[in-house]
């Protein structure tokens, strides 16, 4: 493995004048950034102070490096309240919409650089990956500015004009996880917005940063209380889900907190999209490469430190390949690099938090306590940061945690199925549904098999393939509604039918 390299102790210094630098144990100066300290909530154009802070850590280094605003149930509240005054006159001018989308995604363009640092710090992936993040978000900004649900003419006859519209549903709650704290709530954002509904973000307690600095930078580019920011708790979001005056809850999250969210929206009948967890399987069939199926599949599963929901999580291989497909994935996880996702060498980054590399850690535990066996990895990376080598599991099958629970890190399991239909039955064989995929030569014999996957997303020789115009939606435990496209902009909408008699 080649850790050291990549794996400096890293510590962050704080000066006087609120500019943090990294530092290599050899003090050799890495890269150096300044928070506009303290980022505060955005609530009606402007900042709003709360009373109380909590601790953000930088996941590379284990510290504390910055506070970000406990929202209460009163900055909700206010919160809540602004979005819903802004809502009438933000929904009545689709042209004003227009411009102000697109001067926004240009704002987040023009402070990429500022919010690049802070994405990593907070989140732990590499600059690149948080660059990359933010242009996505400012792109889909763009490509909703000018997306709109026409009205349609259903009848025009002798009886009657029947026309059918699409109407804000008003302020819309909008919370997102840590993984990729940026490109989802702007996914939500841009179409909650485009389609003339206000919106309250609250991101995930331990990315707070980049979303208050997004707020931050789109203050005067949006009208005031339109595009709310609040970060806070659990509670914070609780109360902002059982807000009286929000329409739409728009959420991204584990399934169990999706849930929750389902129960408490269910009172008031709010409006809800709940992106939830996976368990993707990628099938592997006898036709397959190991070599090229194992860097495809390898690529995908340990993206963002396997912190993504739809990745494969489960790899079902015929058994005469299972041998030399778990060769080449622990061959491509020893040559993994691993660390600071400031330094450019890093291509891993570590776990978002302690209590996701925890977890991590005690499922891997867990299955080789019974039976399984490491082809590579298998341990925490001692030192500061919450570190965990690239694991591939083998001689390991249903019914061991790993394999039938969503892990979110980077430890795959690689399971030996018996033919086709066993693999299949096996694959399904789960609450989830958001994503899976099947690999092989024969793209046709690949496809014939895809569609036989429970899953909302599924792919051939790829996986987790995404673009805005595709629908991102998963079934059964892993979510309610659609994403992207205009199925997003139909999400943050009511149909209306306006049946005019002759
Ligand atoms: P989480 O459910 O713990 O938290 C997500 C957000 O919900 C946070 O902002 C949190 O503060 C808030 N929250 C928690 N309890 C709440 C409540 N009762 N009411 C309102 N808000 C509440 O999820 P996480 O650990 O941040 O993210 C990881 C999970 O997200 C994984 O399961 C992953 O699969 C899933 N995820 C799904 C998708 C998708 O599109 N399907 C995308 C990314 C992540």
């Amino acid at each position: 493995m080649t850790y050291p390299a990549a794996r400096w102790t890293l510590e962050l210094v704080r000066s006087l004048s609120e500019t943090y630098c990294y530092v290599t144990e050899r003090s050799i100066l890495v890269s150096v950034f300044t928070l506009p300290a303290p980022l505060t909530a955005t609530v009606a154009g402007a900042a709003h102070p709360t009373r109380a802070t909590f601790d953000v850590v930088n996941p590379a280094t284990g510290e504390i490096f910055a506070a970000a605003p406990d929202a209460s149930v009163a900055d909700v509240d206010a919160a809540a309240r602004v979005a819903h005054d802004a809502f009438p006159s933000w929904r009545s001018d689709p042209a004003a919409r227009r411009v102000a989308l697109h001067a926004a995604a240009d704002a987040l363009d023009a402070a990429r650089d500022e919010i690049v640092p802070i994405l990593t710090a907070e989140q732990g992936k590499t600059l690149a990956q948080s660059a990359r993040e933010v242009g996505v978000a400012a792109a889909y900004l763009r490509y909703y500015a000018d997306m709109e649900l026409e009205r349609q003419l259903l009848r025009d006859d002798a009886d009657a004009v029947v026309q059918i519209v699409h109407r804000p549903l008003g302020p819309a709650a909008i919370i997102a996880p840590w993984n990729f704290p940026l490109i989802i709530a702007v996914a939500k954002i841009a179409p909650a917005l485009s389609a003339g509904n206000t919106v309250v973000l609250k991101p995930s307690p331990y990315t707070p940063l980049s979303s208050l600095k997004v707020g931050e930078v789109l203050r005067g580019v949006l009208p005031p209380g339109v595009f709310n920011v609040l970060s806070g708790g659990n509670e914070a979001g609780a109360a902002l889900t059982a807000h009286p005056l929000i329409r739409k809850i728009s959420f991204t999250g584990s399934t169990a907190t999706g849930k929750a969210i389902a129960a408490a929206a269910a009172a008031d009948l709010k409006r809800t999209t709940l992106e939830l967890g996976g368990n993707d399987a990628a099938i592997i069939l006898d036709d397959a490469d190991p070599a090229v199926v194992a860097t495809g599949i390898f690529a995908r599963a340990f993206h963002n430190t396997g912190q993504v929901c739809v990745a494969p999580k489960r790899v079902y291989v015929p058994e005469k390949l299972r041998a030399a497909v778990v060769e080449a994935f622990a061959d491509l996880a020893r040559d993994a690099r691993i660390g600071d996702g400031t330094d450019p060498a890093t291509q891993y980054g570590p776990l978002n938090n302690r209590s996701q590399r925890d977890r991590v850690a005690e499922l891997v535990s867990d299955a080789v306590s019974q039976g399984a066996t490491l082809a590579a990895g298998g341990s925490v990376i001692e030192g500061s940061g919450f570190f965990y080598q690239p694991t591939i599991l083998t001689d390991i099958s249903d019914g061991v945690r790993i394999v039938d629970e969503e892990q979110f890190g980077p430890a795959l399991p690689v399971i030996g199925y018996r033919d086709v239909e066993d693999a299949l039955a096996r694959a399904n064989a789960t609450h989830f549904g958001l994503g899976g995929s099947v690999w092989g030569t024969d793209p046709e014999r690949a496809a014939a098999v895809v569609e036989r996957v429970e899953a909302g997303m599924t792919w051939v020789n790829t996986h987790s393939a995404t673009t805005f115009d595709q629908p991102f939606a998963g079934i059964k435990w892993s979510g309610i509604g659609i994403e992207n496209g205009r199925w997003a902009l139909e999400g943050f909408t009511e149909m209306q039918v306006i049946h005019q008699a002759r």
